[in-house]
């Protein structure tokens, strides 16, 4: 087997890595809320790697994502620091509303039922967010916004991720959600595509892989059909 198709034993996936100034998110979900999803990595496979280790990272989430701008996530970073324990609470909050619009998704893209506990999560989750709704007058025109209050909620970066859960169960785009079919992926995505034929979360990451994997299984059989073929052949 030649190295150019052997599948890496540590895949990197475009855009998500570990820099020194915090993790770089691969969003590819195509929506905010599968985006959030997707915070966990190899959701499928034997130990999924937890992209949230920290409530920086779902700062740094937030400012990618854009639910917050840098100013915001700066205001919170510095409170995160003040509060240690708060900041935890909401660490475990995110996972667990990530979990929520996940199975809720993930149920809907694989055409079973929607388990009524994920969904009732959820709910109590946009309740919750909703509560920071808000209308502003800009330039003449009405806008949505996000309201903290007086004081800065560690919860902010979720709302706009759960907001756009609760949109996109509504909306028709959601007939378009789908999940990755590499191997131990499971990631979420919305597949924009024409014709409806887009299969992986990132090409570069989980179609390929796959077709290493293809390419490893055409060679192998090809091998062993060699080795079987021969005493016929003689
Ligand atoms: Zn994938």
């Amino acid at each position: 087997m030649s190295g150019e198709h052997r599948p890496t034993a540590q895949p990197v996936r475009f855009g998500g890595s570990r820099t020194p100034d915090g993790y770089l998110f691969e969003l590819t979900g195509g929506h905010l809320c599968l985006d959030l999803a997707n915070t966990l990595d190899e959701r499928q496979a034997a130990e999924p790697r937890e992209l949230l280790t920290d409530f920086r990272d779902l700062l740094d989430w937030g400012v990618q994502s854009g639910t917050i701008d840098a100013g915001q996530g700066r205001v919170l970073r510095a409170l995160a620091a003040a509060h240690p324990r708060r900041a935890e609470q909401a660490l475990r909050n995110a996972r667990a509303v990530r979990e929520s619009i996940y199975a809720v998704f993930s149920s809907v893209a694989t055409r079973v039922p929607v388990p009524a506990a994920a969904l009732s999560d959820l709910n109590g989750a946009f309740r919750q967010a909703v509560r920071h709704r808000s209308l502003a007058s800009r330039d003449g025109a009405f806008a949505w916004t996000w309201v903290a209050g007086a004081r800065a909620s560690l919860d902010q970066p979720l709302w706009p991720a759960v907001w756009a859960a609760g949109e996109l169960l509504v909306s028709g785009d959601l007939a378009r959600v789908k999940q990755c079919e590499g191997a131990g992926c499971g990631w979420l995505f919305l597949d924009t595509s024409r014709n409806g034929s887009r299969r992986w979360c990132d090409m570069s990451v989980c179609g390929n892989r796959a077709k290493a994997r293809r390419h490893y299984a055409r060679s192998r059989d090809n091998g062993d059909r060699r080795k079987q073929d021969r005493p016929a052949r003689f």
